[in-house]
């Protein structure tokens, strides 16, 4: 567009460098820095132009969890977005997640090995390079479908390092409870599970992601070795259904 963007800064772009800030300092105190923890701003219900002001202020990398509204905005959004799906995938929404979001960086949310193979076969077909995934674990013993349990991480992991050529292991992510709260309890279930997966793959311990952490605990989170926290009420403000419709 030819008019000139507006000077003030939005509320947006506002809180998001303070949560930077708030990254920043919780990577200090693990002994890290805060370009080794990945900020994916959770974009959910929220409008392009919100996500635009968050970009504007130098943000690449944003998450969305459902495949219809990534499908409706990524193509709004410029390309050099790194999108991170973080959501629950069905397996007949892989193929329009692939086409549709070409920028697609990575998965977070896989948890079966029907939806491995369905992405590794999609993106053979379609030819983009390989895509990242996480393995979703369910560290908090909720009843709840999403996640493998803890014992199981190891044989999924396996599953897609090496039967899945189109795709990249590269880590772990948990969300903790269902109303999207985690304990420390969660984030040591999951760098223990890191730890299994590692010795099992042989893989050094920094090729393998840990996604822990939300808008309520992120800094103890990356304090517990998170390499990516998924941020997104802190940024955009509280969405406006309830929390727990997001996860069915
Ligand atoms: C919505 C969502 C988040 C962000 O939650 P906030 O509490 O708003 O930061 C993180 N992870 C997943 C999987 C989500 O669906």
């Amino acid at each position: 567009m030819a008019t000139s963007a507006t000077p003030i800064d939005g509320i947006a772009a506002a809180a998001f460098r303070s949560v930077l800030q708030r990254v920043q300092r919780a990577a200090e105190r693990s002994g890290r820095e805060s370009r080794q923890v990945r900020v994916v701003a959770v974009s959910k219900t929220k409008p392009v132009s919100l996500i635009s002001q968050v970009y504007d202020a130098g943000h690449r990398c944003f998450g969305e969890n459902y495949v219809q509204e990534l499908v409706e905005k990524a193509p709004q959004l410029p390309g050099d977005i790194e999108w991170h799906f973080i959501g629950n995938l069905q397996s007949n929404k892989v193929k329009p997640l692939l086409a549709g979001v070409p920028n697609l960086a990575m998965v977070e949310s896989v948890d079966d090995e029907k939806i491995a193979n369905n992405l590794d076969r999609v993106v053979g077909s379609i030819g983009r390079k390989p895509l990242k995934v996480l393995v979703q674990v369910n560290t908090s013993g909720e009843t709840s479908k999403f996640g493998v349990e803890p014992s199981e991480c190891v044989e999924l992991a396996k599953h897609v390092s090496l039967g899945c050529p189109n795709l990249e292991f590269s880590g772990l992510m948990t969300i903790g409870m269902l109303d999207y709260s985690s304990t420390p309890e969660n984030f040591k279930r999951l760098s223990n599970c890191r730890a299994e997966v590692c010795k099992a793959l042989g893989i050094p311990e920094e090729q393998c992601e840990l996604s822990m952490g939300m808008s309520a605990d992120f800094e103890q989170a990356i304090e517990m070795a998170s390499t990516n926290v998924r941020i997104g009420s802190t940024i955009f403000g509280a969405r406006e259904y309830p929390k727990k419709q997001v996860q069915t």
